[in-house]
């Protein structure tokens, strides 16, 4: 029996599970301007879906929600050349923009769809490839970031019950102790706000779970992202998602247009300052070495794939998919190349009385699996349906209670794939030879592995 299940049959017994609050909507509180059901702070691609999840959910069409965003309402101007800062959208968060009329508004103007995805060692001669021959389904949806918002904050404008507010920092909060109390949240220009339920999307440094006092579980990776707009010299079917696991980081490629792709270079701090301070010509002659440099091999493992290969064969389970190689970069987008700093990060609780934390602000992962926004859009749409419920029978929003199944929902499946993309990081990081034997051997039989591919795919789409 879930807990809305259980919360359901309380209500209807009238016992002390029945947490709705006798001020919700429709009381004394209600009635102030400063009072809203629902308070999400924080308006990146996760709070702003989230608003506009919320606000197309009919069950809470009587719920007043208020987005506040520190930044300014940035206006977003079709053009054709790409901004350096996108993401990879799985299938079904692609289902979710779709849901909430936004996927029609990045339609309209430009994403690229990734047909296959190829990841290649560096240092053995295996790799696996996902999607095309293997199977008919897209891989992702390659989305540029302020496309993404301008498209979620265009569907938003349309809802009744919500309300934005930019250029508003929110200074501090005070959070429930008590089950019934209220969140109150007050803002550096000296305004106050107090809600049923505080919905912390404010990123990995997040106030709010700092104000929780959650235990968070971070480091630092001695790794840095870069990213750049590159462009080919011919034009290409560019629907190949490529990615190279370097000693140092892996370097990946991900489609734009028939001639340019965005660069996704995870490496050691030490070596991404020396390539921040290269050349744009020096730039793209490193991204092509990356891409094609031929790495010290180690000829027991090269025996190994080898003899691997011909037992594969002579078991006839041979690979059907042919390799391919990434493009030869040509050139860069002027002014396209930066560089994030990488971590890892996870609240041990997602929720507390009144407060629920979603997206980065509860989880970060290293983007060498392009899964970081999608646990995000998962947590949207489960926060989404346990709200949902929770009011249909009679739950107050931030009962914690209710917002419990949010969470058991939610870590059971974002620490799954954590652990998987962490796994992966720190087997690709290490050069020990017994370590290059399992992980090569390991690609090898996976790649002839339909079922396990197909397996591995729908788990990263959903
Ligand atoms: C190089 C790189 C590549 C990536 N590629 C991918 C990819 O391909 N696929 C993928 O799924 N993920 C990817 N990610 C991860 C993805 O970018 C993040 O998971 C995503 O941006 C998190 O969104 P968010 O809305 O949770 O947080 P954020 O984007 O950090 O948004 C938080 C918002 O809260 C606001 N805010 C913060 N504090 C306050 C305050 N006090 N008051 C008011 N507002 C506040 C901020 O202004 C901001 O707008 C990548 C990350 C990096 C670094």
């Amino acid at each position: 029996m879930t807990r809305l299940a259980i919360c359901k049959q309380a209500i209807a017994t009238n016992t002390k599970f029945f947490t709705k609050r006798s001020f919700s909507s429709s009381g004394l509180e209600a009635n102030s301007s400063k009072y809203y059901d629902i308070v999400i702070a924080g308006g990146g691609m996760i709070g702003c879906s989230l608003a506009c999840t919320l606000g197309a959910n009919q069950k809470l069409s009587n719920k007043r929600i208020l987005l506040l965003e520190s930044s300014k309402n940035k206006q977003y101007i079709p053009s054709e050349k790409y901004s350096n800062r996108v993401v990879s959208i799985n299938p079904g968060n692609k289902k979710l923009l779709d849901n909430i009329g936004a996927w029609k508004h990045i339609e309209s103007n430009k994403y690229a769809t990734v047909k296959r995805l190829q990841v290649m060692d560096a240092i053995s001669d295996t790799s696996i490839t996902f999607g095309e021959e293997t199977s008919s389904k897209d891989i992702s949806y390659i989305v540029e970031n302020d496309l993404l918002i301008h498209a979620v904050k265009t569907e938003m404008e349309q809802a009744k019950n919500v309300e934005v507010q930019y250029n508003q920092r929110i200074k501090s909060y005070n959070l429930p102790k008590e089950s019934g109390e209220m969140a109150k949240i007050c803002l550096e220009d000296g305004s106050e706000y107090t809600c049923d339920l505080l919905v912390g999307c404010d990123g990995q440094n997040s106030q709010v779970r700092k104000a929780m006092g959650v235990n968070y579980l971070n480091w630092k990776y001695d790794n840095v992202g870069i990213v750049a707009t590159l462009k080919f010299n011919e034009e290409i079917d560019n629907c190949i998602a490529w990615q190279r696991l370097l000693p140092t980081g892996p370097i990946a490629l991900l489609p734009l247009t028939s001639n340019m792709s965005s660069l996704v270079w995870s490496t050691t701090i030490a070596h991404s300052q020396q390539l921040m301070k290269l050349s744009d010509e020096q730039f793209v002659q490193a991204v092509n070495e990356g891409l094609w440099k031929v790495y010290e091999r180690y000829g027991i493992v090269d025996q190994l794939v080898k003899s691997f290969d011909s037992f594969l064969r002579a078991a006839n389970i041979p690979a059907d998919v042919c390799r391919r190689y990434p493009p030869k970069i040509q050139s860069l987008e002027e002014g396209s190349r930066a560089s994030f700093p990488l971590g890892f990060g996870h609240a041990t609780n997602y929720i507390s009385k009144g407060v629920a934390l979603v997206g980065d602000a509860a989880h970060r992962v290293h983007p060498l699996a392009g899964q970081g926004v999608n646990l995000g859009f998962g947590d949207v749409q489960c926060l989404n349906k346990v709200l949902g419920e929770a009011h249909y029978v009679g739950c107050s929003l931030g009962n914690v209670f209710c917002l419990k199944d949010y969470e058991s929902e939610r870590q059971k499946y974002n620490v799954k794939m954590m652990i998987a993309v962490e796994g992966l990081y720190r087997l690709y990081r290490t050069d020990s030879t017994p370590v290059v034997i399992v992980r090569s051997l390991g690609l090898q039989a996976t790649d002839v592995l339909f079922p396990i591919k197909n397996m591995i795919i729908e788990e990263a789409s959903t």
